[in-house]
């Protein structure tokens, strides 16, 4: 079968691969039928050492499921299935609590050992666990926004929960990728009034517009953060979803979060710090978030995907098939594109 390895920076390639198979009787088989390139790919993408074995890439992808182990019970051949960005098993401690980015028998997609979700099928372990059946056929047009289950609308949310975004509160969102626009969306969803969007690319400020941003703050660095109080009467954003990761933005998320205002994190930290943390103590600011569970939030949000209310499928702009994977790294790379869809 093919799939894409990543072999050091800017080194991106479609190859063929060893066949993905059972091999748990947990596990189930499962044809890629949409995959997408996600923001935090660019950080290997930019920084990899490099390697001879490269790492198979991908962790959000929507497919059919072709065969299960003899343990498998909920999932069945020839469901159409979601997949987290993180697999898990459903029953452990963790698991049981909704938080299943910190599964004890769980991990991550792609690398050395596992199949990744940008080729054309993966091995998914802990099936029961891990995925989730969708009702719908696998043409369906609704199928980018059920695609962002996987990931970006999850992680939006989970930023927006960890701010503590609600009704009557001021949202502040710093990072314009499909992360933070599908902040955006979470955030009308969880009734903030007002949903302050940091971002200066035009094509996405005007997708936030459309989503619910209600405000757009396209300065940098200090003058953003002089715009963001003097839009909130000095007095900052009540809850702010930081969805980048490098320090710049969460220097930026603390700065514009008010006292006893929270920042949900959600972009991978590239600092072993966090920025800004005696104007934070003394603030009473709450910093939350990580990597987003969003296996616990695909129930909750597809109601709304299937529904029409939300439509966060619309962060993808470009589509490709495999073999425009490497140009499509590039394309997001250099901001050319929100976030590439691949078919297959
Ligand atoms: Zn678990």
């Amino acid at each position: 079968m093919r799939a894409t390895v990543m072999y050091g920076i800017h080194d991106v390639r479609v190859e063929t691969v060893p066949d993905a198979r059972l091999i748990e009787p947990t596990d189930a088989l499962v044809r890629v039928t949409r995959a997408c390139i996600c923001g935090s790919d660019l950080w290997p993408y930019n920084s990899m050492t490099p390697t001879e074995t490269g790492n198979r890439m991908g962790h959000e992808f929507v497919g059919v499921v072709e065969a299960v182990g003899s343990a498998v019970r909920t999932v069945k051949k020839g469901n159409l299935v979601v997949a987290p960005f993180a697999w898990s098993d459903g029953t452990c401690e963790f698991c049981r609590q909704g938080l299943q980015t910190s599964c004890l028998h769980g991990g991550w997609w792609g690398g050395t050992e596992l199949d990744g979700g940008q080729g054309e099928a993966v091995r998914v372990p802990h099936a029961d666990g891990t995925l989730v059946v969708l009702p719908v056929s696998p043409d369906h047009a609704l199928m980018p926004s059920l695609l962002t289950l996987s990931d970006v609308m999850g992680t939006g949310h989970h930023a927006a929960l960890a701010a503590k975004v609600g009704p009557g509160k001021i949202a502040a969102i710093v990072g314009d990728g499909a992360v933070g626009l599908c902040a955006v969306i979470a955030a009308r969803r969880l009734g903030a009034e007002r949903i302050i969007m940091l971002g200066r690319h035009a094509d996405r400020i005007a997708l936030a517009r459309t989503f619910g941003a209600t405000e757009i703050v396209s300065e940098r660095g200090e003058a953003a953060i002089e715009r963001v109080r003097e839009l909130t009467g000095g007095l900052g954003a009540h809850s702010v979803l930081e969805c980048v990761g490098h320090g710049e933005a969460m220097r930026t998320a603390v700065s514009i979060a008010r006292p006893g205002g929270a920042v949900g994190r959600v972009g991978v930290p590239q600092e072993p710090t966090i920025p800004n943390a005696q104007p934070s103590f003394y603030g009473n600011i709450t910093i939350a978030g990580g990597p987003a569970p969003v296996r616990a939030y695909i129930e909750e949000l597809l109601p709304d995907v299937l529904e029409g209310r939300i439509e966060p499928g619309r962060v993808f702009d470009r589509v490709t098939d495999i073999d425009g994977v490497p140009d499509g790294y590039r394309a997001m790379n250099e901001r050319e594109a929100i976030k590439v869809m691949i078919e297959f």
